[in-house]
């Protein structure tokens, strides 16, 4: 069986692992009157050289590191595995092998995730995971510390928003700033967010889903609801336990979902299958059996109900005028969670609106906050270095 969980790499991931680009250095041939942009240029290339700034996107699914100048290098699920012994606990896996043990661990070994609905619920847990990323990226440079940014969600209380600032300042960090996860996900979408006019971003992650309104560079209104990819998971998991009496664990509910998971009810009221294991609450024995998509559907009505009702109030809430811009524009999904099957066509059913798919929906975030690093004069007004 193929091994549906293993992400296939965004093209620029792929770009980015096979032509890493060293910054270099270009020695001035002339010294002409471009001898003041030579060695500025020089200059320039060498502070690329010595320091690598970053953008990071801390999710409560996958963690994702962009590097100046570069692009994304790192898509890692944010999970830390420890041994446990004698109540010491030693690091022993981080992000993808840490994933692999999630609900496989023997007594001494524990996998955690520790960000839950978009922040930071297991400190030491984070700090951890972003050292061991942050050193994954940062090997050459002994020079400086980098300078990082990091998205944080619009609901992140000043408590919450210190904890990561902290986190990301004690793994190594120069400067740490901040920017509001919807503006990084609009960015990343590639949406003209600086205009005067409304434009809707819906980013549906493993714990939350953040609905926002942006205009003029900023939030207009934004609302997070705590439904995601994770909830997804548990009503598969509810939904196979009542109805076939069968046991799965989150990875099977994962798969379950990211294979043949849909929004919507198929069209000829059966659609795809797959042959799925768990155990039979019956008589505890391991048991095979088939599910289809249609019983997936009704597994995640209730999820995707939510989104679509988060989606409903936030056009209600929203100025008429804007409104009616997102009425023009559509809504933009991004997150993992937008990959869900026909979950564009069941919105755009529900609410009446254009719904499409951000391009690389999985990678926006970080792609916008590395932009954010990118450009950060032109959006200083987004970075937050001080609260
Ligand atoms: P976060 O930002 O919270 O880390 P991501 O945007 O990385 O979350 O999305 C991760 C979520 O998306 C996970 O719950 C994952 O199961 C889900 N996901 C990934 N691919 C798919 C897919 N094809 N269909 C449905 N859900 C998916
Ligand atoms: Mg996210």
């Amino acid at each position: 069986m193929p091994n549906v969980l293993a992400k296939p790499l965004s093209p620029a991931l792929v770009r980015a692992y096979k032509n890493p680009q060293p910054a270099t250095v270009r020695v001035a041939g002339h010294y002409g009157f471009n001898k003041v942009r030579d060695l500025m240029n020089i200059f320039g290339n060498l502070g690329g050289l010595f320091s690598s700034d970053m953008a990071i996107d801390l999710g409560t699914a996958n963690t994702l590191v962009y590097v100046k100048g570069k692009g994304i290098i790192l898509s890692e699920p944010s999970v830390v595995a420890y041994h446990v012994k004698d109540g010491v606990k030693k690091v022993l896996a981080v992000g993808e092998d840490a994933k692999l043990m999630l609900g496989r661990t023997p007594g001494s070994i524990e996998a955690i995730r520790p960000m839950r609905e978009g922040v930071i619920a297991d400190f030491d847990t984070a700090e951890e995971m972003i050292k061991h990323f942050i050193r994954k990226v940062h090997k050459r440079s002994t020079f400086s510390k980098p300078k990082i940014i990091v998205c944080v969600p619009h609901g992140a209380t000043p408590v919450e928003k210190r904890a990561i600032r902290q986190s990301v300042l004690s793994a190594g960090a120069r400067r740490a700033g901040l920017i509001a996860e919807p503006i990084a996900a609009a960015i990343g979408a590639g949406m003209p967010i600086t205009d005067p006019t409304g434009n809707m971003v819906v980013d549906i992650g493993g714990g939350t889903t953040e609905v926002a309104v942006l205009s003029l560079g900023d939030i207009v209104y934004a609302r997070s609801v705590r439904v995601g990819g994770d909830r997804m998971d548990e009503a598969i998991i509810s939904y196979l336990r009542r109805q076939q009496n069968l046991l799965v664990g989150e990875t099977t509910a994962e798969r379950i979902k990211t294979s043949i998971g849909t929004a919507r009810m198929p069209d000829d009221g059966r659609g795809t299958s797959m042959q799925i294991r768990g155990r039979d609450l019956l008589n505890g024995v391991p048991k095979e059996i088939e599910v289809t998509q249609a019983q997936i559907a009704e597994a995640l009505a209730e999820p995707v109900q939510q989104i679509c009702e988060a989606v409903m109030t936030a056009l209600e809430t929203t100025p008429p005028d804007l409104a009616a811009d997102i009425v023009d524009r559509g809504v933009m999904l991004t997150g993992g969670g937008a990959l869900l099957g026909d979950l564009d066509l069941a919105l755009r059913e529900q609410t009446g609106l254009a719904v499409s798919i951000a391009d690389e929906s999985l990678n926006c975030v970080a792609l916008g906050t590395g932009k954010a690093l990118e450009y950060e004069k032109q959006l200083r007004h987004a970075i937050d270095y001080d609260s």
